[in-house]
């Protein structure tokens, strides 16, 4: 856990996210920041993030040396980026080149991952891709809304695989309407046949925004229960553990060696930059010592707007106060397998809130939610299902 405080600006390392928020279709589910049919202004977007990189640059970098640790290009769908838009953007986010050993990941979806794009992104220094497959089962992937097919998703995989990427992830979904233990047994068996090097498992949320919030308001939208979602939950532990993955976090799963090292920089409250539509850093500059979030613009126009003026565009700048940042490290590192530090959490933010956080956390111990295993403190396996319920006892018994 590295205290954003101690991220001097003159030696700054942080994580750097992209956001690229254009698909060909929006799925029925999705809340991202992402816009379907617009793929004519991919162009123009991109000269606007690298303006924007260089006003972070000089505005929040003071035009000093910085290293960024790990690279994210997500959306959105990045796979829908022409190959010769791809290098434009690449080669503006890194002019001296890649950073030796940097991990950067693109995103990709099964329909726009072609073996030329792979290529592409291999000579560019992109080692990870994150593949959006989400059902490896052609019905529960037009219910969801997606434009590929199982096929496509297998495809994909074994374009990715026998163009000999080592670092590649699969992103699948559970809880998907009228969908049984038996169906999802299939996709987790499926996935796990491709021997992954990561997997990221999520259970289908429902937004009240999105036309399946809208169906599951008119009662239109039959979820499986919570007991089939423990069931599920069960079944993805014992098989991700039998094919040798790692649980390394609540919705995360890696042969050793292979967890996210930029998912981790968020989770471990490290310094983040995000550029583009909504994108969201965090950061220790000008705002108290416990940093700050830094927020874009989420409607095009304002976003590309502040850019093209040359200024860093965020809208709004929320600095931490000591009790939040706890907050915030102590919520993320519970998704975490590792679970937190009690000692650093000591260290870093004084005794008078972690005597608060034992009393808070003690009747959960003793109900057998949380444990403290060698000065860390964990959400047990029972605790890791009923994590966001315990996050809000944790939060009123610190207030
Ligand atoms: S492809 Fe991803 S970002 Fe695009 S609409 Fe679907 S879920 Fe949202």
């Amino acid at each position: 856990m590295e205290d954003p405080a101690q991220s001097n600006p003159s030696t700054a390392t942080f994580g750097l996210y992209v956001h690229l928020p254009f698909c060909r279709k929006k799925c029925a589910y999705c809340d991202f920041i992402s816009y379907p049919g617009r793929e004519g202004e991919i162009t123009g977007y991109i000269q606007v993030l690298l303006t924007e990189w260089a006003a972070v640059r000089s505005e929040l970098l003071a035009g000093k040396a910085f290293t960024v640790s790990s690279c994210y290009l997500g959306g959105g769908t990045p796979s829908l980026l022409a190959e010769n838009q791809i290098h434009t953007l690449v080669d503006g986010l890194f002019p001296q080149g890649i950073p030796k050993n940097m991990e950067f990941t693109i995103e990709a979806n099964p329909e726009s991952l072609t073996a030329s794009r792979l290529a592409c992104y291999r000579d560019l220094g992109i080692n990870r891709i994150s593949l959006g497959v989400q059902s490896f089962n052609d019905l529960f992937l037009q219910r969801l809304g997606r434009i590929h097919t199982a096929r496509q998703a297998e495809t994909a995989i074994a374009m990715i695989q026998d163009g000999g990427w080592e670092n590649h992830n699969i992103d699948l979904m559970y809880g998907l309407p009228e969908q049984t233990p038996s169906d999802f047994t299939t996709d987790l068996t499926k996935a796990l046949g491709f021997h992954v090097p990561h997997l990221s498992v999520y259970n289908l949320t429902i937004n009240p925004t999105t036309p399946f919030g809208k169906r599951s308001a008119e009662g239109k939208l039959l979820l499986p229960p919570e007991k089939k979602i423990v069931k599920l939950i069960d079944i993805i532990e014992e098989k991700t553990a039998s094919a040798g993955l790692e649980h390394y976090e609540i919705s995360n799963f890696s042969r050793p060696g292979f967890a996210c090292e930029h998912n981790l920089t968020y989770w471990h409250l490290a310094p983040y930059i995000g550029l583009g539509l909504g994108a969201v850093s965090f950061f220790a500059r000008d705002c108290g010592p416990w940093g700050a979030h830094w927020e874009n613009p989420v409607a095009f126009h304002d976003y590309e707007a502040v850019s093209r003026s040359g200024k860093w565009p965020f809208r709004e700048r929320t600095p931490l106060s000591c009790g939040a940042a706890f907050m915030e490290v102590l919520l993320t590192g519970l998704r975490l397998e590792e679970g937190v530090e009690i000692d650093r959490l000591h260290a870093k933010f004084g005794g008078e809130i972690v005597v608060k956080m034992r009393k808070a956390f003690a009747p959960l111990l003793l109900e057998g939610w949380l444990e403290q295993k060698n000065g860390r403190l964990k959400a047990t396996r029972a605790g890791s299902r009923i994590l966001d319920a315990l996050i809000l006892e944790l939060v009123s018994g610190l207030r």
